[in-house]
């Protein structure tokens, strides 16, 4: 999968992408490829004049800046005009970006949707900031949809857009190891959904609260059972 990040801090993603397994995610493998490749856009680099502004005061007056659609929309056509000629790690054709942008507004990320668009070549993430974007880079048609991640406020799409790239990183077959599969997890089909059991390691017995003995038992089909159990809806 590419995904090409549209952001005003490039830097922000370092430490997050960088390491574990979302750094293992986008090695390069023996053939040449990576199961993740992602592209880092400053939106700034397409900012107007001198100072390379990208945003303006609101109309209608009212706190904060608006990130400006001529600026958006020129970064946004670079970028996919960039992949589509660019192959890239690839072997194969991209076709058409999924544009996301992230707001408040969205419809609020849930797994399935997230497992849906790990199943997507291509994404570009476009980050805003301050007050958001000009509504016009949504109507005109540059954005395919709007993601939340929750009923409450952020500086910026930057954080979101790692929640999101972490969340469909670990849906794309052989990002996970064995040790890790994503596939008897909270929300996945196979727990019908629902939140996942709770996990216990060694110590047996920890300042007095002690594993659960059908854990101890070797009896598969009773972990099972107890397991199932034990799922929240
Ligand atoms: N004026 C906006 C908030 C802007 S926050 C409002 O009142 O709704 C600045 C940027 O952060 C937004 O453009 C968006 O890209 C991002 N952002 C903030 N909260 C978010 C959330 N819950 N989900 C997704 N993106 C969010």
């Amino acid at each position: 999968m590419r995904i090409d990040i549209l952001t005003l801090f490039p830097a922000m993603f370092t430490g997050p992408l960088t390491e574990s397994i979302l750094q293992r995610a986008q090695e390069r493998r023996p053939d040449g490829t990576s199961l993740l490749e992602i592209h880092y856009h400053d939106i700034r680099s397409f900012g107007l004049g001198k100072y390379h502004q990208v945003d303006d005061s609101p109309y209608g007056g009212g706190a904060g800046m608006v990130m400006r659609p001529d600026v958006l929309v020129k970064a946004i056509e670079a970028v996919t005009t960039e992949g589509m000629q660019d192959k890239g790690l690839r072997t194969k054709d991209l076709g058409k970006p999924h544009r996301i942008y992230f707001s408040p507004r969205g419809k609020r990320l849930k797994q399935i949707a997230v497992e849906k668009m790990a199943k997507r070549e291509w994404l570009i993430l476009l980050c805003g900031h301050y007050e958001g974007i000009d509504q016009r880079v949504i109507d005109g048609g540059w954005i395919d949809e709007e993601i939340s991640i929750g009923d409450y406020v952020l500086t910026g799409g930057e954080l979101p857009a790692m929640v999101l790239i972490d969340a469909i990183a670990r849906q794309i077959p052989g990002v996970l190891g064995k040790e890790e599969s994503a596939a008897e997890e909270s929300f996945s089909k196979s727990l019908k959904r629902k939140k996942e059991y709770p996990h216990y390691t060694r110590p047996e017995e920890f300042l007095g609260m002690r594993v659960p003995d059908v854990l101890l038992s070797g009896h598969h089909k009773k972990i099972e059972e107890w397991r199932k159990e034990q799922l929240k809806g």
